[in-house]
């Protein structure tokens, strides 16, 4: 892997902010884009432009073959069996609002239940409370240990023949908890629940391939893995899409309109209602093309070597709290400086060029497990190096004399 080749194409990367160059650590909130993601969407305006599947003219064919070619790569990607199970969306959010309002709501009873865990982000934790009190089905949360993790045994004690679905994070966005998906398919599947895979965190960072995993849906975002913001993806398996309703009613996603009654397209279009995000699938096909050039694999290796780098140096500094288990972990360290609130922390990081995320990170009830309002986050990906966290890490050690009053 040539990193200077890559940082090079990232023309971000070059910006300098306050005066000092740019040291991005924010890529779990969201990514960069190279330039072939830009250029890719830039080219598709400029000479494909027009709305899809409808259009008889030249142009309708370029932009729905695009749009399909996508879908097609996106398949691919995580070696779903068919491009059907590929039904584009907003983002991770919406996809997973679909599961739960399209799939669960309509199919869940009182005394049914769902499992989730405290480290859910909010877009897979509110769609769920909003089911079960439409539906009268339980909430159920497994423990967490005291690292972060989930134990299979709690899952086992959890679930029983009630359980109809069990959605659950691949790679938690605060703790970097892996999660071990494929071994919880099992026990869902062992009694008859489905689950739900949260990849926003996990799709752009590692090898995920969804029928190794057994999951039966997928939710994750173009704008984590060098696509852009506007784009997502929801993977299900043929029977639970043929089973789900579409949320969005209107162009695109029917067969035919009567004065009170209709039919819709088969699956996927008939949960695409509208004009689709046809640019945003073409950027997000390209970002699938430069990530398999660099290789999932040699991508989570190298998140492995620099989350590791992070880890070891934050727990160097007496005043930082390091959150989350020791182990491996995905591409994202948490943490708090004591006695500084993580927003001024950030605030003061910023002044040398460095970015990090700050605040409850979309998991307000995770953060009270942490017993915590707040936390700082440094993310990375593969543009990033070892010299970003040692500015990181300089910056921190700047911030920490200039808040030295409030740590004592
Ligand atoms: N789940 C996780 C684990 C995330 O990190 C995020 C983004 N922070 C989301 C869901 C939501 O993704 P989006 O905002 O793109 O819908």
């Amino acid at each position: 892997m040539d990193l200077s080749m890559i940082r090079k194409d990232f023309p971000i990367l070059k910006e300098s902010i306050n005066g000092k160059p740019l040291v991005y650590l924010d890529s779990a909130a969201t990514s960069q884009k190279p330039r072939q993601v830009i250029d890719a969407m830039k080219t598709y305006y400029e000479t494909s432009n027009a709305n899809v599947h409808r259009g008889v003219h030249t142009l309708g064919s370029r932009a729905t073959d695009a749009y399909e070619a996508a879908r097609s790569n996106v398949a691919k990607f995580i070696n779903a069996k068919r491009d059907e199970q590929i039904v584009f969306t907003r983002g991770t959010t919406e996809s997973l609002n679909m599961v739960a309002h399209g799939y669960a709501r309509p199919r869940l009873k009182p005394g049914d239940e769902i499992i989730i865990t405290p480290m859910e982000h909010h877009s897979n934790l509110i769609p769920w409370q909003q089911v079960a009190k439409a539906t009268g089905a339980t909430l159920t949360y497994l423990p967490l240990q005291t690292d972060g993790t989930i134990e299979l045994g709690d899952v086992e004690k959890a679930i029983t023949a009630r359980t109809k679905i069990v959605a659950m994070v691949h790679v938690s966005n605060v703790l970097g908890t892996i999660n071990p998906i494929g071994e919880i398919a099992k026990i869902a599947h062992r009694h008859g629940a489905i689950l739900v895979v949260d990849g926003a965190q996990s799709v752009p960072h590692m090898p995920v391939d969804v029928q190794a995993l057994d999951c039966d849906f997928l939710a994750f975002s173009g704008h984590k893995m060098m696509g852009p913001t506007g784009i997502g993806v929801l993977y299900g398996k043929r029977e639970v899409l043929e089973q789900m309703e579409p949320i969005h009613f209107g162009g695109e996603m029917i067969e035919v309109v009567e004065l009170y009654e209709s039919t819709f397209k088969e699956v996927p279009y008939r949960f695409e209602g509208g004009t689709p995000i046809i640019a945003g699938a073409v950027g997000l096909s390209a970002a699938i093309d430069y990530l398999k050039e660099i290789g999932l694999s040699a991508i989570h290796e190298r998140d492995v070597a620099l989350t590791s780098y992070a880890y070891d140096r934050l727990r160097e500094m007496e005043e930082i709290e390091v959150y989350g288990p020791a182990g491996e972990r995905g591409a994202l360290v948490t943490f708090n400086l004591r006695g500084v609130h993580p927003h001024d922390l950030s605030t003061a990081l910023d002044a040398e060029g460095v970015a990090i995320r700050a605040g409850h990170h979309c998991a307000q009830p995770l953060m009270r497990w942490l017993k915590q309002s707040a936390t700082a986050r440094a993310s990375f990906y593969v543009y990033n190096t070892e010299q970003d966290i040692d500015v990181l890490m300089s910056a921190l050690t700047m911030a920490k004399e200039f808040f030295s009053h409030a740590i004592g």
